[in-house]
């Protein structure tokens, strides 16, 4: 089945407010497949993910990508999600993390991730240096999270909704919406979204009852939204043979020789998509001849 997941940039009261809207629910789907994450790890990783694409979708450049890191002190460990636009791939420390449920019934996403640590956001502009940004976690659950990486770390207030539905080992949907009123814009506006964002709160539940489509129309009625642009999204990693010759080459000629003199050649392993590439030998011995050139 094709990936159906995407983005849509929306604008709202004639461009005082911009909207991101998505779905993600292939696209974390996949995650968790290549994981094999647990109910709770999933929802963590869907809605990192979700968070990502749509900081990876405000991207301009061709060559520029985001990573976003979670640091928590939760049992999930570290979390990373990188967007190159709308591709996505994302790790955890553990993905296997089982927690009980919230006295609400829902998942504990926040004990899962941790309620302390930070949200780490690393932009490369393609320049020399790459764009850091960093906030204090408020909550771990994620999406309170970016809001405040936004509102703090960027100085664009913003309303943040993630949410992945997960049944066992499927994910039912996935997505997410962000808000952010642009300068200038009306205090009367502002009132009026914040009045809604009880409609939002739940989006994957939403997302059960209507396409994105038709929720954008219900949401923002009477505030002329149009859809400006679609991204497509989906799961896709990045990695090569080269990139992992070149992390071989980058391990430097001491660990090299260790390898070669072991004689069983090297597994490596792609964190993101369980890719794995094997070298001999022989092709290990080729790659530090190149690590002596450098
Ligand atoms: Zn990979």
């Amino acid at each position: 089945m094709a990936d159906k997941d995407e983005m849509l940039q929306i604008d709202l009261c004639d461009g005082q407010v911009r909207v991101m809207l998505c779905e993600t629910t292939d696209t974390v789907q996949r995650c968790a497949d290549i994981h094999g994450c647990t109910p709770v790890c999933t929802a963590a990783l869907g809605r990192l993910i979700t968070g990502t694409a749509m900081l990876g979708i405000m991207m301009k450049g061709e060559k520029e990508n985001v990573t976003v890191t979670i640091k928590g002190d939760g049992p999930m460990g570290t979390l990373v999600a990188v967007a190159d636009h709308g591709k996505i791939r994302a790790c955890a420390d553990d993905p296997k993390v089982e927690l009980p449920l919230r006295e609400d019934g829902k998942l504990d996403v926040g004990s899962a991730v941790g309620h302390h640590g930070r949200l780490i956001v690393i932009k490369d502009l393609n320049l020399k240096e790459n764009y850091i940004g960093q906030s204090e976690l408020v909550s771990g659950e994620i999406a309170m999270d970016f809001a405040q990486y936004f509102t703090v770390s960027e100085q664009q207030p913003s309303l943040v909704a993630l949410g992945v539905l997960v049944s066992g080992e499927t994910v039912l949907k996935a997505g997410g919406l962000l808000i952010q009123p642009l300068p200038g814009c009306p205090d009367e506006i502002i009132d009026q979204l914040e009045l809604r964002s009880p409609m939002f709160a739940d989006i994957s539940r939403e997302m059960t009852f209507a396409p994105i489509e038709q929720l954008c129309e219900d949401w923002f009625r009477g505030m002329n939204p149009k859809i400006l642009e679609r991204t497509p999204v989906s799961y896709t990693c990045s990695c090569s043979r080269e990139r992992m010759e070149r992390a071989l080459i980058s391990l430097g000629r001491k660990e090299l020789t260790a390898l070669i003199e072991e004689d069983q050649g090297a597994e490596l392993v792609c964190h993101f998509c369980h890719n794995k590439y094997f070298f001999t030998t022989e092709q290990l011995c080729e790659l530090l001849k190149e690590a002596q050139r450098e």
